[in-house]
């Protein structure tokens, strides 16, 4: 007799190790080792710049040869993953590196999938909570979005090596913390709905702590990291804030869910009248949903204060100001056919999303 699926069971995705720090990239060989001794590396040109030498000179340390070696990624697309796969069927290599920001890294782990083996993620800026995740999304070459591919396993390897990261521009690190800031409340709202719904896997309390940890982290060393990657400061709060993106913001919405604000970003891309990069649009959409969700005012004003301190936008004019007939058409999509918006506890009405955005416009 087939056993019975539970209705509700409790999972948690995490990549098998994750290691941060000052030259964390020493570690590569020796944590790649029992992966093979034939690595497929993949990244950006300029990810590469900054950090192939380290990558190189790791593996080789521990007798681990770079059988192929693509620094061309720019878009993950279908395409790109396909003509990968083959260089690394190719090359017979045992595991894929990634390295560099979230196309890249999606990239590699896509083309990981494809070959069957291993995947390793290094980061080396801090826009991104790609790095930890089974997930990639798939882009058109004129950067359309396409699809999430749902991968079968976790990069058994992150690195974060700080000292690279902290070097990136430190605009990277404020849209990180513009996506990782949502985390918490989707987060939230999707244990909510699975818990009413009961239509789902139920996020573990360890997910939810996770979010909770991250915005905890963003609020008390936030500004001051950004302060000090402008003066060339690489602080304890630099690293407190990698980690709160790449390690627990990561883990936390892998293992909820998103909801309004990621639904309502993109009802507005799709309008091509928002100006602003992932985490500025996700971040003035978390405001939104908080308000949507009429969250307590001080925990609204705190999180749109926090925003300001850092740089992120709190008002669509600091995003382009798209016209009221765009709004209307970015939340028709929000709400009516964006699969995140089924993760809000009860069924949202444009017009209520309308006027969730007025009050936000208003200010807090
Ligand atoms: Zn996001």
């Amino acid at each position: 007799m087939a056993a019975l699926r539970p209705i509700t069971v409790r999972k948690m995705l995490t990549p098998s190790l994750y290691i941060q720090g000052k030259g964390a990239i020493y570690y590569l060989g020796q944590k790649a080792l029992p992966f093979g001794d034939k690595a497929f590396v993949i990244g950006g040109s300029t990810a590469l710049q900054a950090a192939g030498e380290r990558v190189k000179k790791s593996l080789a340390s521990s007798g681990i040869e770079a059988v192929g070696w693509n620094d061309k990624v720019k878009e993950c697309t279908h395409a790109a993953i396909t003509k990968l796969a083959e260089e690394g069927k190719h090359a017979k290599a045992h595991f894929v590196v990634g390295v560099g920001g979230g196309r890249a890294i999606d990239t590699a782990k896509a083309t990981a999938w494809k070959l069957k083996v291993p995947v390793i993620s290094i980061g080396t800026q801090c826009a991104s909570n790609a790095d930890g995740s089974a997930e990639s999304v798939v882009y058109t070459e004129d950067h359309k979005f396409l699809e999430v591919l749902s991968l079968p396993r976790n990069p058994v390897l992150v690195i974060e090596d700080t000292e690279i990261i902290a070097k990136a521009p430190p605009k990277y690190m404020v849209w990180g913390m513009g996506d990782a800031l949502a985390c918490k409340f989707e987060g939230e709202a999707y244990a909510k709905t699975r818990a009413l719904k009961q239509d789902g896997e139920l996020p573990p309390a360890a997910a939810l702590a996770l979010g909770d940890s991250c915005y905890r982290s963003l609020k008390e060393h936030g500004q001051k990291a950004i302060a000090d990657l402008k003066n060339g400061n690489h602080s304890v709060d630099v690293d407190d804030v990698i980690e709160a993106v790449k390690l627990a913001s990561a883990m936390a919405f892998e293992n909820t869910g998103c909801a309004l604000a990621h639904a309502l970003h993109n009802g507005l891309t799709r309008t091509g009248q928002i100006k602003g990069e992932h985490g500025e649009i996700v971040a003035y959409c978390t405001i939104v949903q908080m308000m949507f969700e009429k969250r307590p005012v001080d925990e609204i004003r705190e999180v749109a204060g926090w925003c300001e301190k850092v740089g992120l936008p709190t008002r669509l004019k600091m995003l382009g100001e798209p016209s009221k007939a765009a709004l209307r058409t970015a939340t028709d999509y929000a709400a009516e056919k964006d699969s995140n918006s089924r993760n809000m506890p009860n069924k949202m009405k444009p017009s209520e999303l309308m006027i969730a955005i007025d009050r936000v416009e208003r200010g807090v």
